[in-house]
Formats: structure tokens, C-alpha cells, sequence
């Protein structure tokens, strides 16, 4: 037996450094790569796509004897430059927000800590119930209430659904699941797909989602939703739930937020609020007299992620009957039972209200950058955000080859190119736009299908974006889109 297999004999098996001096030099030199990586977030492409021969690193098996450092950070480093392009001023896609520096820190702290916050009595705990106090008071909801951090708002939403389904069908459905109950709940037809994907989670199926018509601001008609709600009761099914959004994912209207919550408990139906982005509007004088209806909420579902600028991932899920989320979720095997002193303390637990026991310590860098911006800093680059949709409207309005989708409620404007000679396909032309101001790495916005018509979506959730960034996309587009429309004149 050679003394490497002796156990009596060889070294026992760490995974710390050996040498920490190194260790920490490797750990500078990494931190200042990601420093460098934020402090050039406005400069260069907004979106720099894999390169082939990083892809093909990325399909190699993994080495059974690891990789010495050097190389690992050397690959880490590589990666640096291929983000999805959101820290970016000239990132319009979707929803994303643009994080911040000091997120870095956050994560870093959280990382030493290596916290499990899914419960037990430890600095954790009580960060996050102050982020919970914090998000309660900013939305008015009463200290009974619950919530709880989690990815993001698919997430928030299933929890939400859940305490939803629950009270509806009473507490035995924890054990017998749905039993045939015909449960239906109510959305916009411009509602995220996060809702339907929440029932179809649940077992109550997508089916049971009701698409509820918009009018021509997008946002939902009360007068087909109350129709949509007598119609299924006298079909023998069962509403549970209304979905209101506050700030839908194509154009970013507002249900009328405080009318739902009136048919709600009117109908004694479950009102939870999609606030995925434009709830942190709550934080702005320009949008939180539009978002006052989230207030009587029976539930909200939102991210951190997205207008107020954490670094991924940071959803929220909040809930007006603490009690109920609580019932909805917690079990107590013996393993897991808590009591008054000791490690075990520290009640109630984060896994008492939702699916995850184990659990990163996200809300870190939640409650970090609360603290170090403010809610006034945080809501005035929402409402300058908002004023820059504006300013991008009416770029588009003046100009005679654009043409304005979607009034602009929040942050966002969509658009499309109406070239002046004839062309077949309107839509691929706008696609094709689109494809080519992300590959060319100037700016990146997104599509959306608005009536049918597919349309140049820009979203601004992004405290980087100044007003030069709109006039070079929209100058960008006209001209991105007549050389398109030169090279394919119409068949007809
Ligand atoms: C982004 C978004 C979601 C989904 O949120 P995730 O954090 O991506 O899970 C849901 N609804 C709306 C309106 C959104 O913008």
C-alpha cells in the first residue's frame, strides 16, 4: 500500500487554499475583473453574442483531477464580456434591470456566510424579516401580513396561487389536492404567462385561466371580467381568483387596480397583483398614485431584480393573511421543529411559507441596496425611466417612418417602421431590425405582437439610460430599417 492510500497515513481531503496569501491575490485580481467588468457598463456593445470557439469550451466533459486556478479564472474571465447585455444603457429587451456595483459587495458578504435561510436562528433570519417589515410598510399592507423572498416572480406568483387555492378549497386540500373542485381565475389577455404556467403548476390547468379583453389602452375591462365571473357561476364552476397587473409585460398598462379589488371582495375572489416591474413604481411620485389599488391586495407577487436594480435573481412574494401563507406551506417534521432557545429558535421559519427549505441569502443584497440608495433615489430613476419612454414616444411620433403602438404608461414604448416604398412583410422587416441592432451590438430592444401586428418593443428599466441612448436607437432603427426595406422591394 503506497502511504497516498493509507489512510492512517494521508493528508485528510480539504477544499480550502493552501496557501491563503495566494488564494487572496487570486481573489483581488477576480474582484477587480468584475469592478472593471461595472465600471465599463456603458461603454461597448450593448449585447456581445457567445463566440464559437467559448461554446465549444462549454461542451468539454469535466476533468475527474480539476483544473488549477489559473485556468479557472481564466475561463471565469472569458465569460465576463457575454452577458444577456443588461448592465448595458442601450439594454431595452423585455423586462431586465441593470443592476449595480454594489451588489458585488452584498454578494460577497453573503457568499462568506454560506447562509441556509430557509430557517433557524442566524443573522439571515432577521435581515430578511426586516426586508419583510420594510416591503409590507412601503405597500401598505397591515403587520399581520407575510412575505417572503424568493427567484422571481413566476416564483412569487405559484406561492401566491397557492395560499389562493387553499383558502378557496379549504385546508384538506393540502392532502387531497384539487378533488375535482372547478376552480377558474381571471387575468387580462395581455397577462403574463406566468399565471396560466402558476394553475397549470397547481394542478388546476391553464384552461382555468380566463382571458378577460383589454380595451384600447390594454388594460382589463371590468365590465367583461364581471360578465366572464357571473358566466362561469351559472356554468357550475368555481372563480377563486382575480390576477390584476400592475404594469403589464408588452406595454406596461395598469388594470384598474382599484376596481378589481372592489369585484374581488365583492365575489369574495382572491386579488393578486402582477407587479413583477412596475410595483417598485410604488417608490415613484410619477406612478404610485397609479398603483395605489395594490393596497388592498390579497397578494402580491414582484421583483427586485427588475426596476429597482438588484443583481440577479430577486423576486418577492407578499401576502395580507400571514396566517393563511403560513397555513398554505409550513410542516414541521420532527427533524425540522422548532423551539425557544438554541440554533433551532428563530420562528417562524422561512420554509413556512414557500416550497424551498434550503434557500440562499438573497435577500443580502435586497436589504443592502435599500439601504444605500433610499426609496427617493430608487423612485426617481423609476420616474426618470418613465419620462424617458415619453421622450421616446415622441421621437417616434415625429418621426414620418415610425409609427407609436401602445400608449406609454411606465416604461414602456413600443413602435414599428413603416418604410416608405413598398414592402410585403411588415412584421419580418421589424423583426429583422430588431436582429440586426443586437447583433451589431448598439442596442437591444425586443419584439412584441401587438393586434396582430409585431412591433419594436423598448423597455427602459435601466438607470444607465440617458436621452442621447434614445435618439441613437431611433436613428439606428430608420436607418437600420430603410436599408432593409432596400434590399427586399416588394414582389408586388
Ligand atoms: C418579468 C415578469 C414576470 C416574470 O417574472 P420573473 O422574475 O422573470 O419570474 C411576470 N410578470 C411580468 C409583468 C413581468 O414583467
Amino acid at each position: 500500500m503506497s502511504s497516498d492510500d493509507d489512510p492512517a497515513t494521508r493528508s485528510p481531503t480539504t477544499l480550502d487554499p493552501q496557501d491563503w496569501d495566494a488564494f487572496r491575490a487570486r481573489a483581488h485580481a477576480m474582484l477587480e475583473r468584475a469592478l472593471d467588468k461595472m465600471e465599463t457598463a456603458t461603454e461597448g456593445r450593448a449585447w456581445t453574442p457567445v463566440p464559437d470557439d467559448l461554446k465549444r469550451t462549454l461542451e468539454a466533459r469535466l476533468p475527474s483531477d480539476g483544473t488549477s486556478a489559473d485556468k479557472v479564472d481564466a475561463r471565469l474571465s472569458r465569460l465576463l464580456p457575454h452577458g444577456v447585455g443588461n448592465t448595458h444603457p442601450r439594454f431595452f429587451g423585455w423586462v431586465h434591470g441593470s443592476g449595480t456595483p454594489n451588489g458585488i459587495i452584498a454578494e460577497m458578504v453573503a457568499a462568506a456566510m454560506n447562509a441556509n435561510a430557509g430557517g433557524r436562528d442566524h443573522a439571515a433570519i432577521y435581515v430578511e424579516r426586516q426586508l419583510v417589515g420594510w416591503v409590507k410598510a412601503l405597500f401598505g399592507f397591515p403587520d399581520a401580513a407575510s412575505g417572503l423572498v424568493v427567484s422571481g416572480t413566476s416564483a412569487a406568483t405559484i406561492i401566491a396561487l397557492k395560499v389562493a387555492r387553499d383558502r378557496a378549497l379549504g385546508a384538506a386540500a393540502r392532502e387531497v389536492g384539487l378533488a375535482g373542485a372547478p376552480l377558474v381565475a381571471y387575468a387580462s389577455e395581455q397577462a403574463h404567462s406566468c399565471v396560466a404556467r402558476a394553475l397549470d403548476l397547481l394542478g388546476i390547468g391553464k384552461d382555468a385561466l380566463r382571458r378577460i379583453p383589454t380595451g384600447a389602452d390594454f388594460r382589463m375591462r371590468p365590465s367583461a371580467l364581471r360578465q366572464a365571473i357571473s358566466e362561469d357561476r351559472a356554468a357550475g364552476l368555481q372563480p377563486f381568483a382575480i390576477v390584476g397587473s400592475a404594469g403589464t409585460v408588452n406595454t406596461g398598462a395598469i388594470d384598474p387596480l382599484e376596481v378589481l379589488a372592489e369585484i374581488s371582495r365583492g365575489e369574495q375572489l382572491w386579488f393578486h397583483v402582477d407587479g413583477a416591474f412596475g410595483a417598485c413604481g410604488m417608490l415613484s411620485k410619477t406612478l404610485a398614485p397609479k398603483l395605489a389599488g395594490i393596497s388592498a391586495a390579497d397578494s402580491l407577487a414582484f421583483d427586485f431584480h427588475k426596476w429597482l436594480h438588484v443583481n440577479y435573481d430577486a423576486g418577492f412574494v407578499l401576502v395580507r393573511d400571514g396566517a393563511l401563507h403560513r397555513a398554505a406551506f409550513s410542516d414541521r417534521p420532527d427533524y425540522l421543529k422548532g423551539v425557544e432557545r438554541g440554533l433551532a429558535a428563530g420562528n417562524p421559519w422561512p420554509v413556512e411559507y414557500g416550497p424551498e427549505l434550503s434557500r440562499g441569502f438573497r435577500a443580502l443584497k435586497i436589504w443592502a441596496q435599500l439601504m444605500e440608495h433610499g426609496p427617493d433615489k430608487l423612485g426617481a430613476a423609476i420616474s426618470e425611466n418613465c419620462e424617458q419612454a415619453k421622450q421616446l414616444a415622441a421621437l417616434v411620433d415625429a418621426h414620418p417612418a415610425l409609427e407609436q403602438m401602445a400608449p406609454v404608461e411606465t416604461s414602456i414604448c413600443c413602435f414599428r417602421f413603416k418604410p416608405e416604398v413598398l414592402v410585403d412583410d411588415v412584421d419580418a422587416l421589424n423583426e429583422e431590425i430588431v436582429i440586426r441592432l443586437q447583433e451589431s451590438g448598439l442596442a437591444a430592444p425586443s419584439t412584441t405582437r401587438l393586434g396582430g401586428e409585431l412591433c419594436i418593443r423598448v423597455n427602459i428599466t435601466n438607470h444607465r439610460t440617458r436621452r442621447s441612448d434614445l435618439s441613437l436607437l431611433v436613428d439606428a432603427v430608420v436607418e437600420t430599417g430603410g436599408a432593409i426595406a432596400a434590399e427586399k422591394p416588394s414582389s408586388g
